[in-house]
């Protein structure tokens, strides 16, 4: 059970003065019936809520995919620059955040969910998950270059990039899978090699590919078949 005012708050309805104040005006009810008071508590799991006329049911996690644009940044807020999250209008839920980070300059999926303990798995190198970029260079790979990258290459860290897999695509264009997210790892592992990365697209994540039907900048909900699927890789 839960305050009724504190879940309207999680469904990202406004602050908590703006909606104690929906509450008594008698613009909020549950199931059916007006509630005034805003300490008045209901079942989270199944409550049907009409807000100001729109029905509302609660979820702790919800997950979006964002086909990312370039010339956005892959954080919640920023002073200067417009972010990923100014994509999206207001969505039902708070806390919500992307999955990692790509580049100012990246283009493709980028998940955004406030499910935190997914992303961490997701996330984390121990985890091994698949991370596949299309990459366009500036020169051919050689045989040797495309060896160094499927072994593990050094990047200047304190250990050589995870061994990539490489799909030859056409003239400088490459499938690149790896099971990391360093800090601009696919342009630091080209460079290491002799090259330099022009155009850089995540199509895959673990089991998720992006929806090549959704526009750049376009999101959409995930399907719950996509939802069980990361969860259990
Ligand atoms: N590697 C990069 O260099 N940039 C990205 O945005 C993602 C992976």
């Amino acid at each position: 059970m839960m305050r009724i005012d504190k879940l309207l708050c999680s469904l990202n309805l406004g602050s908590r003065s703006r909606i104690r104040e929906m509450i008594r005006k008698g613009q909020v009810a549950a199931d059916g019936t007006v509630i005034l008071k805003p300490e008045h508590k209901v079942d989270e799991e199944t409550v049907l809520l009409c807000v100001e006329g729109r029905e509302y049911r609660y979820r702790r996690y919800v997950y979006y995919m964002l086909h990312k644009p370039a010339g956005v940044i892959s954080a919640t807020s920023d002073p200067k620059e417009k972010t990923v999250m100014d994509l999206l209008p207001v969505l039902p839920a708070k806390d919500l955040a992307p999955a990692g980070r790509l580049d100012k300059d990246t283009e493709g999926l980028l998940l955004i969910t406030n499910d935190g303990a997914l992303v961490h798995r997701l996330l984390s190198p121990g985890s091994h998950v698949e991370k596949t970029y299309f990459v366009t260079c500036t020169t051919e790979l050689d045989e040797t270059a495309v060896k160094t990258l499927e072994q593990g290459v050094e990047i200047g860290d304190s250990s050589p990039a995870c061994p990539a897999k490489l799909v030859h695509q056409g003239e400088r264009a490459w499938l690149l899978t790896i099971t990391e997210g360093r800090y601009h790892q696919v342009k630091r592992m080209f460079e290491a090699v002799g090259s330099r990365v022009v155009y850089l697209k995540r199509l895959r994540m673990g089991s998720l590919a992006l929806d090549e039907s959704l526009p750049r900048g376009a999101y959409r909900e995930l399907t719950q078949e996509e939802v069980d699927a990361l969860k259990a890789l």
